[in-house]
């Protein structure tokens, strides 16, 4: 099979991280997660005397979405690092705006070939991401999320993969939740009359059920296509 690109869509609380850690093994892919890396800069105590950086990691920090031309100035970079190594990739959270997918996609095309980009949006309702992010554990040190209704210890204070300590996301505030609801629909949602107009299918998914039943779903959707 050739080398090939996921790309999950979702609203904010959907679960794109949870899915892209289930699939990197079963298509042998690389993760960006886009989220993680930018905060990743952010918030890079090197980098904090940056007017630039000072000013996206208020954007970032108030769930409204980072200045497309930085964003993309920062990952195109890694994404080409990472094809040239030889991998596919899956990405979550990217691209999230029309002008972050302009510059993108023709990048992955070129590097993917067009047969072998695979788009998933998985969608959920914004009180159902409200109920689910009081559900969810972040680990600080592997990244780990984890469901609590779907854990049985109660209180659990660490990771049960690495030992470090979980931690909630600045963006998983309520009040935060709904602004990235706001953003994901005015600036997320043009990006699919973009990506239909260049002959591309976006595959939409429930992501209420189980992480496991949507990660089959995914599955199925990509082998029946290749
Ligand atoms: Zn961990």
């Amino acid at each position: 099979m050739n080398k090939i690109t996921i790309i999950i869509f979702g609203e904010p609380g959907s679960g794109k991280t949870t899915q892209a850690k289930l699939l990197v093994d079963h298509f042998n892919l690389i993760h960006f997660d886009t989220g993680r890396f930018l905060e990743s800069i952010l918030f890079d105590p090197q980098r904090q005397n940056e007017t630039r950086i000072q000013e996206e990691k208020k954007l970032f920090s108030s769930g409204k979405l980072n200045t497309p031309s930085f964003v993309v100035s920062e990952i195109k970079n890694k994404i080409l690092k990472i094809y040239k190594s030889g991998f596919g990739i899956i990405f979550s959270g990217s691209p999230r705006t029309l002008y972050e997918a302009q510059k993108e996609i023709p990048l992955i095309e070129k590097y993917s070939g067009k047969e072998n980009i695979f788009f998933i949006e998985l969608k959920i309702s914004e009180k159902e991401a409200l109920k689910r992010n009081n559900q969810r554990l972040i680990c600080k040190f592997c990244g780990y999320t984890l469901l609590k209704q779907y854990f049985s210890i109660e209180n659990i204070k660490n990771c049960p993969v690495c030992g470090g300590i979980f931690y909630k996301r600045v963006l998983d505030n309520p009040e935060i939740i709904k602004i990235r609801f706001k953003e994901y629909i005015e600036r997320t949602y043009p990006i699919f009359d973009f990506l239909k107009k260049r002959g591309f299918t976006v595959h939409k998914i429930d992501a209420r059920p189980a992480p496991y039943k949507i990660s089959q779903k995914i599955i199925k959707v990509i082998e029946s296509k290749k």
